[in-house]
């Protein structure tokens, strides 16, 4: 089966919720996989059971990627664990310039869990991956005791199809390309903040969290030369901009009065002593383009749902002092580096 049950949980009634119990027998786990997962993820190569999912080759060049999502809280404004655990997946494939085609996913699952609630995530997957036509082609489902796993940990593999006419990767950044943010920054990691310490009592501040396939798309459809993409994810731009420009031995020289911060997630990250710089996204990525394709790229990026307030936000230039420099509003320079340690865990 491409859904298989390594660990027999058993959904068991408890009162008005059914939670996933550890140990039993297969009829169970063959209820799970009957009655939750394959309906909610239907598709032709699921549903045949094999012990692995047959896909057509490319004419092309395929990408492969995998990453596990383990966010606490696991429901926050804008998501889920589960749309995060899809759109990242197919975000790391849009990076490559690969269209995604496929998904695999592994569920951890903690016993005790609410299968209400793992419902909900399933759903929400699906739809992420539907919305642009990927199909959960295989996947695993472990159920280990209390206190193994903290409620529910997803890894999810991406499958893609190189798409883009020239190759997207960090080496080909070059001195003279222009730095591209495709929308305001440090939306997702102040909303888990606020969702995890209960801070902002009133409207909700709504995660980033997206897929960025059809923005990326639509670049590659204008033909335009990307040279380099990467999600600003965990250490957020900051930190993506410091592994490129360490790859390409250039300088990215950042002018901070340009960089689009929402007032609200400024205002937040004021208040906890965090450089909005330093936040993660899932909806967000930065592009490395020669500097005459700029203003195309960010007219048709700033068309794209998600990305209206896409922004210039620095340029390359050869490698001086350090790999990143911000340039502040009073033309004050200094070194833009990762932040020590982890700023704040869980986070996707
Ligand atoms: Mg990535």
């Amino acid at each position: 089966m491409n859904l298989s049950f390594g660990a027999c949980p058993i959904p068991v009634e408890g009162g008005d919720v059914v939670v996933l119990a550890h140990g039993g027998g297969g009829r169970l786990q063959e209820q799970l996989l009957d009655k939750l997962i394959m309906p909610i993820f239907a598709n032709d190569v699921l549903t045949t059971r094999h012990d692995g999912a047959i896909l057509p080759t490319f004419g092309g060049k395929t990408v492969v990627t995998t990453d596990s999502f383990v966010v606490t809280p696991r429901f926050f404004p804008g998501g889920n664990i589960g749309k995060l655990a899809v759109s990242g997946t197919i975000n790391d494939l849009a990076m490559c310039g690969a269209r995604p085609v496929a998904l695999t996913v592994a569920l951890v699952i903690e016993e005790g869990f609410v299968l209400a609630e793992l419902r909900t995530i399933l759903h929400a997957m699906q739809e992420e991956a539907q919305s642009l036509s990927v199909s959960i082609v295989a996947g695993d489902t472990k159920v280990v005791g209390r206190g193994q796993v903290d409620g529910l940990f997803i890894t999810t593999t991406g499958v893609g199809e190189v798409v883009a006419t020239n190759p997207v990767l960090p080496r080909r950044v070059v001195p003279g390309d222009a730095v591209i943010v495709s929308g305001d920054i440090g939306r997702h990691g102040m909303a888990v903040l606020c969702a995890r310490s209960g801070f902002l009592d009133g409207e909700p501040l709504m995660s980033d969290v997206a897929s960025l396939w059809r923005p990326v798309s639509a670049l590659f459809a204008a033909g335009l030369d990307v040279h380099c993409l990467r999600d600003a994810t965990r250490g957020g731009l900051a930190a993506v901009v410091t592994e490129i420009a360490t790859s390409a031995s250039v300088t990215v020289e950042l002018d901070e009065p340009l960089i689009p911060v929402d007032a609200k997630v400024r205002g937040i990250c004021e208040l906890f002593g965090i450089d909005p710089v330093h936040v993660a996204n899932e909806g967000r990525f930065v592009a490395f383009v020669p500097d005459t394709m700029a203003d195309r790229v960010l007219d048709i990026l700033r068309g794209q749902p998600g990305c209206h307030n896409a922004c210039r936000v620095g340029q390359v230039v050869p490698a001086r002092i350090a790999p990143v420099i911000l340039r502040t509003a009073i033309g004050v320079e200094r070194i833009l580096d990762r932040p020590f340690g982890e700023q704040l865990p869980r986070i996707c």
